[in-house]
């Protein structure tokens, strides 16, 4: 059975958290003299002078009715990245719990656990880059908090198969993490209509790729309220900035035109995979339901390299296990895909 009490760390368990001015009174006045703010204003407009919301009600109503989503079951961070370590802080104890990653995978998770010093489990993804349910079930013990599933997966691309990940929600008692940073690219659903079905689910977006506000920083966790009440105690009382909540408020008025650029980017994405497909010192073109395409290529380091002199920058990920002599390319515009598509022409006929 799933039980968050005894998944929290004892020291959160247990803690106070701090109570903001902004928390101790929550209403309207006229005089505000509680926060130790600049009375007189600042260099800017008149508002920033003030602490913004802590729990930014605003930005989470309009966000509640895109992603049909309680506003109680939405926590923010400072980009996915501060969710990904507040959930390391409130549910891994250092030195005595463990997490599983399935790499290739996003770097953060092993960042953000060893930053924590916690010890991470490695459950590789096949050779199709999909999940090992086995080799997890293996390595899951009664320390496991975590299990960190990324999909549609950086930096593979492909979206992993729902009924692994439902098989995985389904069968271990600790919290599973879905990161869906790419799921506006993909065929595959959001799994943010089934927190209801799932206690242990704990699902990562982010504004920085599809809404393409990685400036901001801005990061969606959407989970029971209960865990998104955790992650509210452990989270700094001002993460999400005021200029940041009003730009995204503002941004987020766009759906259509999100929409449109989702389209064109998986559009261009196609139409570049099919080209490289054509290239000589291609190997493999992977599948990709993100905004990037991972490509198996001939000396991928040389590749890089020359690209480098042409003042294109790719992904080098031909170090990485399964990924060898691999690159990672973001779909550019489509001057910029044309560009880069020269440029390896170019590289052929010089080598
Ligand atoms: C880019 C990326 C993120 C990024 O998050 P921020 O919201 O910009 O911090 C998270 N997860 C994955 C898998 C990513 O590729």
């Amino acid at each position: 059975m799933f039980n968050l009490n005894s998944l929290l760390r004892e020291n959160i368990k247990n803690l106070k958290p701090y109570s903001s001015a902004r928390d101790e009174f929550k209403g309207e006045a006229s005089v505000y003299l509680d926060a130790n703010e600049n009375s007189l204003g600042s260099p800017l407009t008149k508002w920033y002078n003030r602490y913004p919301d802590p729990l930014q009600w605003k930005v989470k109503e309009v966000l509640s009715s895109i992603k049909k989503v309680n506003p109680e079951n939405i926590f923010l961070g400072n980009g996915s990245d501060e969710c990904i370590d507040i959930l390391f802080r409130s549910f891994c104890e250092p030195k005595k719990d463990n997490v599983i990653i399935c790499p290739p995978t996003y770097g953060m998770y092993e960042v953000s656990a060893n930053i924590n010093d916690v010890e991470v489990r490695k459950a590789s993804l096949t050779s199709d880059f999909q999940l090992d349910l086995i080799h997890l079930e293996n390595l899951a013990d009664a320390n496991t908090k975590i299990i960190w599933i990324c999909s549609p997966n950086n930096p593979t691309g492909n979206s992993l198969n729902r009924a692994d990940i439902e098989t995985v929600l389904n069968n271990f008692n600790g919290l599973v993490v879905v990161d869906e940073a790419y799921i506006n690219f993909a065929k595959q659903k959001s799994f943010v209509q089934e927190l209801a079905d799932y206690p242990n689910l704990i699902i990562l977006q982010t504004l920085s790729k599809a809404w393409g506000l990685a400036a901001l920083r801005l990061g969606m966790a959407f989970a029971s309220a209960e865990i998104i009440a955790v992650m509210n105690k452990v989270k700094p009382p001002y993460n999400i900035n005021q200029a940041t909540q009003e730009l995204v408020l503002k941004a987020l008025e766009e759906v259509g035109q999100v929409n449109d650029m989702i389209k064109e980017l998986v559009d261009m994405r196609d139409a570049l995979i099919e080209v490289f497909k054509e290239i000589p010192i291609v190997e493999k073109v992977y599948p990709s339901d993100a905004n990037f395409i991972l490509v198996k290529i001939k000396n991928a380091r040389k590749v890089y390299e020359f690209m480098l002199t042409k003042g294109i920058v790719l992904r080098d990920r031909s170090n990485v296990k399964l990924c060898e002599d691999c690159l990672r390319v973001t779909v550019g515009t489509e001057k910029e895909n044309t560009l880069l598509v020269d440029a390896i022409v170019h590289y052929i006929q010089q080598s």
